[in-house]
């Protein structure tokens, strides 16, 4: 697949996508289904931002439910129901287990009363209702979970997903419907006449040309930078505003044996989770304010101290030490301004908000609750060009699965990746840079396959069919070490 520039400024699309995250992949798809021009275009790498950084889970968000905020938790259930669907080589059942230990807020009542609402609010599509497990049982399950002061454990069933490869997945299929989408090309202002935007100025982060792309209504669907896009245009953009929060995640050697688990920290009585990735766990999730540049967020020792910590506390003998984590990961959630002081208790909801006649920006939200995001703003581009909207689609359409059968030599065993993987991804699937495969195309990067050894084989496989001369393959090699280092503790 080739970077077509030239289809993007020689035509007046009906709408023009700004972010390459899973929003913005979604309305794209959205809005080709229902027979829309569009076109899409992200700064960095599709899935490079929040998308790509996540707790990799679709579900219902139980613990919306101390929020009371019941309708976000129907609306994920069902949205969950239809993802495993419309995705099932993406969206898979997890088991978890929520273990109650002695001293916690939550007893396992309260809990249990929980979950049963939790089941009510999915109208059965979920994939089995809960069940409490004795002490003895639970420890059958999960025998590394600490047996000090355990009361027993609530099984329920979330789904999980590999957030950057949906994100993508979604992206070929919109290019697929003949939408235009270019990763590495940033936008850089909005021309505007009297009370609307008639172009983007865009530059091309590869060949550094610029351009302007010509449409009718345009999307912000620009996550964490949402403000900073609306702070290219003259208008009043007083309700798009966020309280940006920070969330980091460990990857430490697997914990559990086949459950994903869901425990209330001690220091905060906030809710983590342990989460099988492979061969891993991932850990996680913290929730800071944040206030700079999301592409500057770095994990603090302070946040690797308080997750391993709190860890520590329910698996005793688990290795945990700085040493043990082989990466982390950092994201930065759009979450609408609020006047909570606490980021985990400002809501998940998500707002469209209009300024001008045709720009629409997406504030708040979760991955789980993408595809209704994308319907909603689909719609409401419609009714910015006043034309009747056609029936969404995107709950029955399938999301494809291009990847080829694994073929040839393997590059890694866990996760398993073969030469032919990064093959199809440089010929087929947008690639420009060493790190848009070992962290986006496939999760080499979030294992212990991430390093310089195997990133070093990979370039060398890129090199030709990228036409990288050799100065290039090593500086894409240096650039991409140089980003993993700084994942390290
Ligand atoms: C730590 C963490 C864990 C989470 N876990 C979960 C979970 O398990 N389940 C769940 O449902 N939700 C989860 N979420 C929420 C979820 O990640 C987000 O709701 C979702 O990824 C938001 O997608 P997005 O497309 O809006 O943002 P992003 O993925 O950030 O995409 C925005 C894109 O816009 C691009 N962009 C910015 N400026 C420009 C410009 N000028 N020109 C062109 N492109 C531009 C960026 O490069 C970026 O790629 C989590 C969030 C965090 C932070």
């Amino acid at each position: 697949m080739n970077r077509d520039l030239l289809a993007l400024s020689g035509q007046y699309f009906d709408l023009l996508v700004i972010g390459g995250g899973i929003f913005g992949a979604a309305v794209a798809r959205d809005a080709a289904l229902r027979g829309l021009r569009v076109a899409l275009i992200e700064k960095s790498d599709f899935a490079s931002g929040t998308s790509s950084r996540t707790s990799k889970l679709i579900h219902g968000g139980f613990r919306y439910l101390q929020q009371r905020d019941f309708r976000l938790v129907f609306e994920s259930c069902r949205e969950r129901h239809i993802l495993q669907q419309t995705a099932p080589h993406l969206v898979r059942p997890l088991p978890f287990l929520f273990p109650i230990y002695e001293g916690g807020e939550i007893s396992l009542t309260t809990l249990r009363l929980g979950m049963s609402l939790y089941d009510w609010l999915a109208l059965r599509r979920n994939v089995a209702p809960h069940q409490t497990l004795s002490v003895e049982r639970t420890l059958m399950n999960e025998p590394s979970l600490s047996r000090k002061g355990l009361r027993g454990a609530v099984a329920f069933y979330d789904c999980q997903e590999d957030d950057a490869r949906f994100c993508i997945d979604h992206i070929l299929h919109v290019s697929e419907l003949g939408a235009s989408c270019i990763n590495y090309c940033s936008l850089t202002g909005l021309i505007t006449r009297e009370d609307r935007i008639v172009a983007a100025r865009v530059r091309d982060e590869v060949g550094l040309c610029t351009f302007e792309i010509s449409a009718r209504v345009f999307v912000n669907a620009t996550g964490p930078w949402v403000e900073q896009v609306c702070g290219l245009t003259p208008f009043d953009a007083g309700a798009v505003r966020l309280s940006p929060a920070k969330g980091v995640h460990l990857v430490v050697p697997r914990l559990t044996r086949q459950h994903a688990i869901a425990f209330q920290a001690r220091s905060d009585h906030r809710i983590l989770f342990v989460i099988p990735w492979g061969d891993y766990s991932l850990l996680g999730t913290t929730d800071t304010n944040f206030g700079g540049d999301p592409a500057q967020a770095r994990v603090e020792q302070a946040e690797i101290d308080y997750l391993s910590a709190e860890a520590r506390a329910i698996f005793p003998d688990a290795p945990l030490s700085d040493s043990d984590v082989i990466t982390t990961t950092v994201g930065v959630r759009s979450v609408a301004a609020s006047a909570l002081a606490s980021p985990s208790a400002r809501s998940r909801e998500h707002r469209v908000v209009r300024t001008g006649r045709n720009l629409l920006s997406i504030i708040g939200g979760k991955y789980t609750t993408h595809r209704v995001i994308a319907q909603q703003t689909v719609d409401a581009t419609y009714g910015l060009l006043g034309v009747a909207a056609p029936p969404c689609r995107t709950a029955e359409v399938l999301v494809p699965n291009r990847r080829p059968a694994a073929a040839g030599e393997k590059i890694s065993e866990a996760p398993k990746v073969h030469a032919s993987d990064i093959i199809h991804a440089c010929q087929q699937e947008m690639v420009v840079t060493l790190e848009d495969v070992m962290r986006r195309r496939t999760p080499l990067a979030l294992s212990r396959a991430g390093g310089p050894e195997v990133a070093s084989t990979v370039a060398h496989l890129m090199a030709p069919l990228m036409n990288w001369s050799s100065d290039e393959e090593r500086s894409q090699f240096e650039r991409y070490v140089e980003e993993w280092k700084r994942s390290l503790p």
